[in-house]
């Protein structure tokens, strides 16, 4: 019989023990870490079908004193348990607004978008919408210029609320991407009703082709889909030249990935833009 005790026997696991041990005193040091701004953000250039440099994405990075360089998929969902994700959260946006309203400062890189992860627990927050505009305020930054990339997963719970905040975000010009398209918990029904701009094919669907005959035919959903409903669709995980010229083929509009660029800090990003002329 499956299952019979199996939670009780996991109980008195000393990997899992040890696991909880693990998180309890990594999320000590984020509370820390947070208070302290410890924080740094790296910048993945976003490409489209000429090579221009027309976006970056937002990525946390944690530079821990005694586990060094902390991975945002370790420490994310822990400070997400936590509700440390919303403080952390609005110290993202408030870089990525700085970030924008310097480039406008200084004449750089009008064209450019900043893309930043949004989680579950931060949407749904009560003051998220004037958070945002907050901090948009704050810097004098361009709304249209911030793209928030929200996942499927972050809608089930609550997709009226998540509705409604996009809405209004939406009608201050703030755009809005679908991350990791196609890994969650797929229902066509909502796509309609999210003021949208960009589909995001997943990683996942991406690292096996060509070859991989169901990604292939995954991906070339998305983008159809895409085109239907008027949005904009990007392929992160890019990494080799077969991986971009089958998404270019099928209609895909925008790239992401090592092929073009790993994220990197702010100023080789801004070196990185201005080397390509664009
Ligand atoms: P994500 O949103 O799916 O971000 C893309 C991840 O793929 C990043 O991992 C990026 O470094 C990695 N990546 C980009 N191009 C390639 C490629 O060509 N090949 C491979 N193998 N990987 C590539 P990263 O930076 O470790 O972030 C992991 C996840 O942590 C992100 O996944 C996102 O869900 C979360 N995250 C990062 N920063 C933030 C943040 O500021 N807020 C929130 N809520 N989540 C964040
Ligand atoms: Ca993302
Ligand atoms: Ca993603
Ligand atoms: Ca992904």
């Amino acid at each position: 019989a499956k299952g019979a005790g199996g939670n009780v026997i996991r109980f008195f696991d000393p990997e899992m023990q040890r696991v909880v041990r693990e998180e309890v005193s990594l999320d000590a040091d984020l509370r820390t870490a947070v208070d302290r701004g410890e924080f740094e953000f790296h910048l993945q250039p976003q490409i489209n079908r000429f090579g221009t440099v027309v976006g970056a994405e937002v990525l946390l990075r944690w530079p821990h004193p005694v586990r060094g360089l902390v991975s945002p998929g370790v420490f994310i969902p822990i400070a997400e348990k936590s509700g440390l994700i919303v403080p952390l959260g609005n110290w993202v946006l408030d870089c990525a607004a700085k970030v924008l309203s310097n480039w406008a400062a200084k004449e750089l890189f009008s064209d450019i978008n900043l893309s930043i992860n949004v989680s579950a627990n931060q949407l749904h927050s009560e003051d998220f919408v004037e958070t945002v505009l907050g901090a948009i305020e704050r810097h004098g930054a361009r709304p249209r210029r911030l793209k928030l990339e929200i996942t499927e997963s972050l809608l089930v719970n609550n997709l009226d609320d998540a509705i409604r905040k996009m809405t209004a975000l939406q009608q201050h010009e703030i755009l809005f991407s679908l991350d990791d398209f196609g890994t969650g918990y797929s229902s066509l029904s909502y796509l309609k009703q999210l003021p949208l701009d960009q589909l995001k094919i997943d990683r996942s669907f991406v690292s096996d082709l060509p070859q991989n005959k169901n990604d292939a035919a995954i991906a070339e959903m998305i983008v159809a889909l895409g085109r239907t409903l008027g949005l904009h669709v990007i392929a992160e995980g890019v990494e080799t030249e077969e991986q971009k010229g089958f998404l270019e083929g099928i209609g895909c509009d925008q790239f992401q990935g090592y092929l073009f660029g790993v994220p990197m800090p702010l100023d080789q990003f801004e070196e990185f833009v201005s080397a390509l002329g664009s």
